[in-house]
């Protein structure tokens, strides 16, 4: 278990807090999604109230090491500043000396953010000298940034070796919590969905979870993959021909094991690629060759559904077909409306678009919990160690 924020005395100390402040922003600098900032307030409110002296660091696109204007943070300190309440200090650069007065001249209770983490060349190569720079500004190193937690960034792990205490804030007490808890100990029966475009992205994922889940359900355009494995005709639907082996490996080992594997049972076509296309459902087992798949089918879906109805965990990763489209999104919004619909159970969405699909469709203040991480959720779920939560201080 690792210290947060709560197991810690924060009063009158500065406290350089990793945040995720990598949010959209028009033309006009305006933010256009407010949803990270708003995810950091608890943690941010909470130091504010034990009288902290609150250092915010984040970084925002890939300037590649160096200054350029259009990644700046000041436009983002205007937007948190207004959904705080309170001034944001904005810095003029991420380390050196007149930011370190303006860390050490905070009273408590301040709130000051430093100039983009990746303007400078050391934090994505997670270099000594900028990790003991950034420690220089800070007593307490606080990580709320869930989502860069699998980099090794001088912000987000390297830091901590120069910080005496290294603590949790409340998003990433939260993601291990529930996360760990599914992984560890799940409720059962325990139900793992995954979909989106790609099965190589989630081979980890499904290696891990085959000694762990009941039932694992595939869907979205890593399904074809395992289909070809099964030497079924897929047409020009999405495949990774380099891992159908790998494909037909994880099916057997599956077999072996006691876990519920499961393939659509059926397919919506489609003619091309476009919400204008010609579409049908049919049997899986044999699509014709000039038509593609886009999405589960009626089927699937209810077999799905029965299965989710029943769970008391869910982890789901990766929406069911190309569900940016309205006439392939149905398979992903009855995963989401199912899960949504079981109040028994604890429900987890990977960050990326499986989470963006849920917010979308309305459904996603009932889930459990909804990731903030895309990458690092996976990489969660695979079992590897989070460099950004692995280098905070054991309880
Ligand atoms: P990922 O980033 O791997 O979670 O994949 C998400 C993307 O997969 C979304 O943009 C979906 O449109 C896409 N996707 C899901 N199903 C299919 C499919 N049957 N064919 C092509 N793309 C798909």
């Amino acid at each position: 278990m690792k210290k947060s924020i709560t197991d810690i005395d924060v009063f009158g100390k500065r406290c350089l807090v990793r945040v995720d402040f990598n949010v959209p922003l028009d033309e006009q600098k305006n933010v256009t999604d407010n949803t990270r900032l708003l995810g950091t307030l608890p943690t941010v409110n909470y130091l504010i109230e034990k009288g902290a002296r609150i250092i915010l660091a984040s970084h925002l696109g890939r300037p590649k090491g160096v200054y350029k204007e259009e990644f700046s943070l000041a436009p983002v300190a205007v937007t948190f500043s207004k959904l705080l309440g309170k001034p944001v200090k904005m810095a003029e650069d991420v380390v050196g000396e007149s930011v370190k007065q303006m860390a050490d001249s905070l009273e408590n209770g301040e709130v000051m953010l430093l100039e983009n983490t990746r303007f400078v060349k050391g934090e994505e190569a997670n270099d000594d000298e900028f990790s003991k720079q950034l420690a220089e500004l800070c007593d307490v190193y606080v990580n709320d940034a869930f989502g860069t937690a699998h980099r090794a960034h001088a912000s987000t792990a390297g830091i901590a070796k120069y910080v005496p205490v290294a603590v949790s804030g409340f998003l990433i007490s939260r993601e291990v919590e529930i996360m760990g808890k599914a992984l560890s100990s799940p409720e059962r029966p325990f139900v793992v969905i995954l979909g989106g475009a790609k099965v190589s992205d989630k081979i980890g994922v499904i290696k891990n979870l085959l000694d762990k889940a009941d039932y694992i359900l595939i869907g979205g355009g890593m399904a074809y993959t395992f289909f070809k494995a099964l030497g079924y005709e897929i047409g020009t639907s999405i495949c990774e021909f380099e891992k159908v082996e790998l494909a037909k490996e994880l099916i057997a080992k599956a077999r072996e094991k006691s876990v519920n594997f499961m393939l659509p049972v059926d397919t919506v076509v489609a003619d091309r690629f476009s919400n204008d296309a010609h579409f049908t459902a049919m049997d899986s087992s044999g699509l014709p060759t000039d038509m593609m798949g886009m999405d589960i089918g009626p089927l699937t879906s209810s077999v799905y559904c029965a299965i989710i109805k029943k769970a008391k965990t869910v982890i789901w990763n990766g929406p069911m077909g190309v569900f940016e489209m309205s006439n392939f999104s149905h398979g992903t919004y009855n995963i989401a409306k199912a899960l949504a619909d079981n109040t028994e159970c604890v429900s987890i969405v990977g960050g990326g678009d499986s989470a963006a699909a849920v917010t979308q469709m309305g459904f996603k203040n009932k889930i459990t919990h909804v990731s903030t991480g895309g990458g690092a959720s996976l990489e969660f779920l695979e079992g590897l160690v989070l460099p950004g939560i692995d280098c905070l201080n054991n309880k």
